[in-house]
């Protein structure tokens, strides 16, 4: 097994309970593991028997881990017109879907690569990715495209199976063109759990069930998926508390978390996406049963949502990690900036609030290990002896950092990083190194996805007729 000798790295920010920083310290990997850190590691080895990098002038963090995205919607972004704030969220879906419509299998392989390179140049190891979009002439095998897509950049990846099954007649607004059956829905999760998921330590591909949203679903398809995942020991995933809660009431007389806990979709295998409408009461409810939420600012800020309160979930040590969201309401997939917005976001509301904003290295901890206990690992989101050699490293040798490197922890929170990061390690191995990755060509995985976003998005008249007028 090949061994990886990170020499004298400038500071190691581990991650652990007390957030401890270690100075001057080797790290050396073993396969997919951190094997030890310490001091002088290289006395211990024979020569010429590992690879070994410089560590000085850098700061090396634990990888982040992001817990909600829509990797399909990288196509259809930079559009003013689409911003939450000049459109209400059923107008929103009314403009938008036609083009989710026009995706095509090569179009979901190409966008998991945009979405993922964005996320490894900016510090991401683990990627989960929410995928509800299956027009039905692309076939189901959608997954497999992000699968592969992850295998060629390296990275360790979530794929949520998503779904849409309520139909227009029963009060859908989506096009039935992407609205599926319970049944052909299960089917595929099973399909997919067979053919990826792996459930062992340093897993590189799980699997999620993962229906979109309940007021875009019939109540079968949740039952149907708490008895489907528990049954595959899998984890489950939906949007909540993005303001449906009104078109839940008038639908089932009760607001969407108690519809879920009457459908026990709740608990320590279910995290949900946003939860920026919970209610003080529906928090703690969450804090008991040990359900998380991936917090995504983007969305918040660019529509005007309710700030969630951060505060409150993270004093009553509710399961919480940061997520991108799909670039139709985040524009990049960028997880570095969703955590210092996400910081910035709270301390907006400081001071309005029952409990005071975390600190920066606690929003560190939510990127991180957070979000590690949301996808239910145990081996991801510290930098600690056994865990994964899953990292990110920083050069902090210059200009623009000078003055802010007495807390390497706060840094990339209260400072932020400028520009991507110097490299990124999964698994054990380089993926991305000095701007350039490493198990691909990247000049020509982009001409590949130019050419597929030409097809499926530009060359769509009423796609290309709006970005026209826009010129
Ligand atoms: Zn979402």
């Amino acid at each position: 097994m090949g061994l990886l000798l990170i020499k004298q790295a400038a500071a190691v920010i581990t991650g652990n309970k007390d957030n401890r920083v270690l100075y001057d310290t080797d790290i050396l990997i073993e396969g997919p593991q951190i094997k030890k850190i310490g001091r002088d590691l290289l006395k211990d080895l024979r020569l010429g028997s590992c690879e070994i990098i410089d560590g000085r002038n850098m700061y090396i963090y634990p990888g982040l881990v992001n817990t909600h995205h829509h990797f399909f919607q990288a196509f259809i972004r930079n559009n003013v017109w689409l911003d939450w704030t000049t459109w209400n969220v059923l107008e929103w879906i009314e403009t938008i879907y036609p083009f989710f419509c026009a995706m095509t299998p090569e179009a979901i392989f190409y966008t998991a690569m945009i979405s993922m390179a964005d996320l490894v140049k900016h510090g991401c190891t683990t990627a989960f990715d929410h995928q509800y979009c299956y027009p039905k002439h692309a076939g189901v095998k959608l997954v497999d495209q992000q699968m592969a897509a992850a295998e060629l950049m390296g990275m360790r990846f979530h794929a949520g199976r998503g779904a849409n099954t309520l139909t227009r007649d029963d009060g859908s607004p989506l096009p039935d063109e992407l609205i599926e059956t319970t049944e052909a829905f299960i089917k595929d999760c099973d399909r997919l759990v067979s053919t990826y998921h792996d459930h062992g330590r340093f897993s590189m591909q799980r699997v999620v069930a993962a229906p979109c949203q309940p007021i875009n679903c019939t109540e079968a398809t949740f039952k149907e998926t708490v008895r489907f995942a528990r049954d595959k020991q899998i984890r489950m995933h939906t949007h909540l508390g993005e303001g449906e809660d009104p078109a839940m009431f008038e639908r089932y007389g009760m607001r969407t978390l108690e519809w879920c806990l009457k459908n026990e979709f709740i608990g320590s295998d279910v995290w949900y996406a946003h939860g920026w409408d919970l209610r003080a009461d529906e928090i703690d409810l969450l804090a008991e049963t040990r359900t998380g939420i991936s917090h995504c600012p983007a969305p918040v800020f660019l529509g005007g949502f309710t700030v969630p309160d951060i505060p409150r979930m993270h004093a009553m040590d509710m399961p919480l990690g940061i997520g991108c969201d799909g670039q139709a309401s985040n524009d990049n997939s960028n997880l570095l900036e969703a955590l210092r917005n996400a910081y910035l976001l709270q301390c907006l509301k400081a001071g309005k609030r029952d409990f005071p904003v975390p600190e920066p290295a606690e929003f560190m901890k939510i990127g991180t290990s957070g979000g590690a206990a949301l996808l239910g690992r145990d081996d991801i989101g510290k930098l600690l002896p056994g865990m994964a050699a899953d990292m990110f490293m920083v050069n902090i040798d210059r200009l623009e950092y000078i003055g802010a490197l007495h807390d390497p922890v706060s840094l990339p929170i209260k400072v932020g990083i400028s520009g991507t990061v110097d490299m990124t390690i999964i698994n054990g191995e380089v993926v991305y190194r000095d701007g350039e990755f490493t198990r691909f060509d990247e000049k020509k995985v982009t001409e590949s996805a130019r050419e597929s976003c030409m097809k499926v998005m530009y060359r769509n008249p009423k796609y290309a007729e709006r970005i026209i007028k826009r010129l």
